[in-house]
C-alpha cells in the first residue's frame, strides 16, 4: 500500500510538501527490499551506503540476538566488555590505529577526530587553529561536521554558528579523463600555500567524497597530500565512514591508495550497517599527549551509549564474515567493469568512474548540476519502475550495493539504468 507521509513523522532529507508518499518495507533479504506492496525492489545503494552483507543476514541477526541475551547496555566510563576489546584489537590490527574512541555515527566519529586534533595540539601547549578541507566534502550534519563539510544548501541557515576552515580544490578524475596531472598539480600548489599556516588536521575522505557527488581522485593523489601534511606537522584525518570496510575494494581506501592517516572516522558498514555506531581510530602518539595528571589534558567527551554491547557484537560479527570472504570485495570492481564500461557508451553518459563496490555517472542534461537537478528524481522513479531502488544525488548516478547482491541483480540494476537514460 502507498502511505501517505505520516502525521507523526518528520524523515531526513526530506521536504514534506513535495515528498511522493513513502512505501511501507516490511522485511529485507539479501539485497532485496520486501514492500507491503509491490514487487520487491533491489537495494542498489545499501539504504545510504551501511548494508554490507544484505539486509535480514541470519549471521548478523545471531549475534545481535545472542548479545542482547546476554548484556545490552553498560556503562562504559568504569567498566568494559568482551565484544568492546575484542573490536579495539580487530580494528587496531587493520587500520594500524591503536586507539579506539566510540560514538554512535558518522557525524560524531568525525566530530571526535576534530576535537582529538585541536586538543592535541593544546595539550602540547603549541595551539594551532587551522583546519584544511577539500572542497565538496561532506562529513556530516552536527556542527563541526558540518563545519568541515561544504557550505551549500544543507548548512546556509547555520552559515555564522560554523567555524572558519581553509579549502583545497578536489581534483576528481574518471575514465579517460586527460586534465587530471593539471588538476592536481593545481590543488597540491594551493594545498601548500594554505599549510603556509600552522595547520592542527588536514580531513578528507580518501579515494571517494561521497555525499559530494561520488567524485574520485587518485591514489598518488592523496600520497602528495599526505607528505605535505606530515612536512607541515598537521595531522591527518581519514573519513572513512563511506569508503571503509570493503566499499572500495580493500579494507579501507587508505590502505588502498597507501596513506597512514593520525585519525580515522569510521560508522555505516562499521556493525555491517545493521546498527548505530561510530568510532575514531587515533594513533598512539595522539593517544599520549592525553594523558597525565592534569585535568586539563582529558578528552572530556563521552556519549551515552559509548561502545554499546549490540553494536560491538554486530561489528565483531561483520568483521568476521568480512574477513572469511574478502574476495566479495575484493573482486567487485571486476563485477562492475564490463556493464559499466557498456553504459558509458550511452549517450547520456559521462564521466564514468568505478571504485571498488562503487560505479558512478553523470548525466548528459541540462539545468545546474548539483543536488537539486531534476534528472536525479526521473531516474530514481523509472529505475524504481524496474525493481531497483536508486537515489542519484543530483545529475549523478551511483550504485552501491551490499556485497552480497547475486549476479543476475547486479544486471537488473544496470539493465534499470539504461532504461531510465533510454527515457530521459
Ligand atoms: N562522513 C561521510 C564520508 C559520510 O558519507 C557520512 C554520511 N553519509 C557521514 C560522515 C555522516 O555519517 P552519519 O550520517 O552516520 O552521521
Amino acid at each position: 500500500m502507498v502511505l501517505q507521509r505520516h502525521p507523526n513523522l518528520w524523515p531526513p532529507f526530506t521536504q514534506m510538501a513535495s515528498a511522493a508518499a513513502a512505501q511501507r518495507v516490511t522485511a529485507g533479504d539479501g539485497a532485496l527490499l520486501l514492500r507491503e506492496e509491490g514487487a520487491p525492489l533491489i537495494d542498489a545503494i545499501s539504504s545510504w551506503w551501511v548494508t554490507l552483507h544484505g539486509h535480514a543476514n541470519p549471521v548478523m541477526a545471531e549475534a545481535i540476538a545472542d548479545q542482547a541475551r546476554r548484556l545490552e547496555q553498560v556503562i562504559f566510563a568504569d567498566f568494559t566488555h568482551e565484544p568492546a576489546e575484542q573490536l579495539a584489537v580487530r580494528l587496531s590490527g587493520i587500520t594500524g590505529l591503536q586507539r579506539l574512541f566510540f560514538s554512535d555515527n558518522g557525524s560524531t566519529a568525525v566530530e571526535v577526530a576534530i576535537k582529538i586534533a585541536c586538543q592535541w595540539w593544546a595539550n602540547r601547549g603549541q595551539p594551532r587553529h587551522q583546519i584544511v578541507a577539500f572542497d565538496g566534502a561532506y562529513h556530516g550534519d552536527t556542527f563541526g561536521a558540518m563545519a568541515v563539510g561544504e557550505r551549500n544548501l544543507f548548512s546556509a541557515p547555520f552559515e555564522d554558528k560554523l567555524f572558519p576552515v581553509a579549502r583545497v580544490p578536489w581534483p576528481s578524475t574518471w575514465w579517460n579523463d586527460d586534465d587530471v596531472d593539471r588538476k592536481e598539480t593545481a590543488a597540491l600548489q594551493i594545498l601548500e600555500d594554505t599549510l603556509q599556516t600552522p595547520t592542527a588536521a588536514v580531513i578528507l575522505e580518501p579515494l571517494l567524497q561521497g555525499a559530494g557527488g561520488m567524485t574520485m581522485v587518485r591514489p598518488e593523489f592523496l600520497r602528495e597530500v599526505e607528505r605535505r601534511t606530515k612536512a607541515a606537522g598537521a595531522l591527518l584525518i581519514a573519513d572513512e565512514v563511506l569508503t571503509g570496510f570493503g566499499r572500495c575494494g580493500d579494507w579501507f581506501a587508505s590502505r588502498r591508495a597507501g596513506i597512514r592517516p593520525d585519525l580515522m572516522a569510521l560508522s555505516k558498514g562499521l556493525t555491517g550497517g545493521c546498527l548505530p555506531m561510530g568510532v575514531t581510530m587515533a594513533s598512539e602518539a595522539v593517544f599520549e599527549a592525553f594523558i597525565g595528571d592534569d585535568p586539563n589534558l582529558t578528552l572530556w567527551h563521552g556519549h551515552s551509549f559509548t561502545a554499546n554491547p549490540l553494536g560491538c557484537a554486530a561489528a565483531n560479527a561483520s568483521l568476521t564474515l568480512l574477513e572469511q570472504n574478502p574476495t566479495a570485495f575484493q573482486n567487485f570492481e571486476a563485477r562492475h567493469r564490463p556493464q559499466l564500461e557498456a553504459l558509458a557508451q550511452h549517450p547520456r553518459v559521462e564521466r564514468p568512474r568505478l571504485l571498488g563496490t562503487v560505479a558512478a555517472f553523470d548525466l548528459v542534461v541540462g539545468g545546474t548540476a548539483g543536488y537539486l537537478n531534476p534528472a536525479g528524481p526521473t531516474v530514481k522513479r523509472i529505475a524504481m519502475e524496474h525493481g531497483v531502488f536508486l537515489r542519484p544525488l543530483g545529475q549523478v548516478v551511483y550504485l552501491l550495493p551490499p556485497l552480497c547482491i547475486t549476479d543476475a541483480q547486479l544486471e537488473q540494476c544496470y539493465e534499470a539504468i539504461q532504461t531510465a537514460l533510454d527515457q530521459l
